[in-house]
């Protein structure tokens, strides 16, 4: 069982590029804190090569952005499935809480 994401942690939307699929983890505010102490402790390499495993159990690299990349604009049909049935329903609402590649037209239709 994952449990509800604390509210100290965040997603983070990771694309497979070659699906176009947005996988999601929860990740502390403070995980960027912890990777400079790893980076000065001379780990960085065991760092670099160690999986993001997403909701769904899924091994991705996105840190050599290039099957897989960290993205934050995407539409709501590219979401995994089987990542956002392991959230809790208001878990699942922050899941939504991204950019699509829609919203500047949107917001030129409001203008309007
Ligand atoms: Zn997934």
């Amino acid at each position: 069982m994952n449990g509800q994401i604390p509210c100290d942690a965040d997603l983070m939307f990771i694309e497979t590029v070659s699906t176009g699929t947005v996988h999601y983890r929860a990740y502390h505010l403070d995980d960027d804190a912890v990777t400079e102490v790893v980076e000065g402790g001379g780990a960085l390499v065991a760092l670099a090569i160690s999986p993001t495993v997403t909701r769904c159990g899924k091994r991705t690299f996105p840190q050599f952005e290039r099957d897989h990349v960290k993205t934050n604009r995407f539409r709501d049909e590219q979401l995994c499935r089987a990542c956002y049935r392991t959230l809790t329903p208001a878990d699942q609402e922050r899941a939504f809480e991204h950019e699509t590649p829609d919203d500047e037209d949107d917001e030129a239709e409001a203008a309007a």
